[in-house]
């Protein structure tokens, strides 16, 4: 299938029950800001070109960010840093996202994650990270022929993303390279791949300073510039 028809089968997914549940019970109690929206209450796919050079991976919808919109960070904090970032690089077409149809492109990046709907406390189980890993190691291998490198967003998204890039095909070295901010490791496989680890952009990193908005343009700029973009 297309990268196109992956994510229109992702948002039908119930394959987390414990997931499925929390989507649909935020969606429907809400919260009080977002008391006139409709809610998304699904899976959330990747967002981005199909053939994108460089990915960011990040851990799973927020459940009143991508979980109300139905695009990834979209309509919360975290958003609103990253795509502030992204747009100040020269990969976004605007700062800002808010919902799903205010225009918003993204230039040669696709934004993804390795569990697609959103869990209690931002922490899906090692069981339910298997499972969706499924979807993202599609979702990579439909990529592959385009993407150069890969941005990660925080530990989770790395120890997820390092088996499942072994399954598809890349050589992932043993012991497995350890997530850092700025750590940076080049794979041999199908494409020559780069990775490279930040912060994740959520309120705890910040909001504390840990991750600033100079620190994460960094991290974009040598992503776009090992994916040539
Ligand atoms: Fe399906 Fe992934 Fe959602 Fe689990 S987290 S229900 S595998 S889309």
């Amino acid at each position: 299938r297309t990268l196109a028809e992956l994510d229109a089968d992702l948002t039908e997914c119930r394959a987390c029950p414990r997931l499925v549940e929390w989507r649909e019970h935020v969606a429907a109690t809400k919260r009080a800001a977002y008391a006139d929206e409709t809610y998304w209450g699904r899976p959330v796919p990747g967002f981005g070109p199909s053939d994108a050079a460089l990915v960011i991976v990040g851990l799973a919808p927020a459940a009143h960010g991508a979980n109300r919109t139905g695009r990834m960070f979209t309509g919360d904090r975290s958003g609103d840093v990253l795509y502030q970032a992204l747009y100040d690089v020269g990969l976004a077409s605007q700062p800002t996202a808010t919902h799903a149809r205010d225009g918003l492109e993204l230039y040669g990046t696709r934004i993804t994650s390795p569990v697609h709907c959103a869990p209690p406390a931002n922490k899906p189980t090692p069981a339910e990270r298997d499972t969706c890993g499924g979807w993202l190691a599609e979702e990579l291998d439909l990529l592959a022929p385009s993407m150069r490198s890969i941005v990660v967003l925080g530990a989770f998204g790395w120890q997820a993303l390092l088996p499942v890039l072994a399954r598809a095909g890349w050589e992932v070295p043993r012991p497995r390279p350890t997530f850092g901010h700025a750590a940076y490791v080049e794979l041999a496989g199908p494409a020559p791949l780069h990775l490279v680890g930040c912060y994740h952009v959520s309120q705890q990193n910040t909001f504390t300073g840990r991750l600033t908005p100079a620190m994460l343009r960094d991290v974009l700029t040598r992503a776009k510039g090992l994916a040539g973009l």
